[in-house]
This record gives structure tokens, sequence and C-alpha cells, in this order.
């Protein structure tokens, strides 16, 4: 394990901790400046997807996908 050697940056910007403040997104890990947060109801995330499986629950699979692609023939 060499995470503590590898050098924290912005995934959009690649500033580092020592220029800016990063933060660590809830959803995927990444660390991101105040510049690139997404906000969302309080939270902030390096993007508008992790925002977005944040909210909607990532790993609980039970539901089935309301966005289920249905092809109804054109005649
Ligand atoms: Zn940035
Ligand atoms: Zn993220």
């Amino acid at each position: 394990m060499s995470e503590n050697i590898e050098e924290r940056h912005c995934l959009v910007c690649g500033e580092t901790q020592a220029q800016v403040h990063l933060e660590r997104c809830l959803v995927c890990g990444k660390y991101f400046c105040p510049d690139h947060a997404f906000k969302r109801t309080g939270r902030r995330f390096c993007s508008a997807g992790c925002a977005r499986d944040f909210f909607w629950g990532v790993g609980d699979e039970e539901d089935e996908d309301p966005t289920e692609e249905r092809h109804e023939p054109e005649y």
C-alpha cells in the first residue's frame, strides 16, 4: 500500500493539496477542489454523476430499472 506517498490532486484541474483544500468524493473517493465541487443539498461531490449515484443509492439493485428500454414496433 503506497497511498500515502501518492500525491492528492483535484481530478479536474490537478491542483494539489498544498495549493487548495481538497475534499473527497463520498461516492468514488476521488479528490476535488472547491472550484470543481458539485454541490447538491449541502453535500459536495466530484461530479453530477456521483451526486446522482449517492442519492439514488449505489449497490441497491433490487428495484427494477424504471428506464428499462422498450421498443414498440412502429407501423
Ligand atoms: Zn479543481
Ligand atoms: Zn465522485
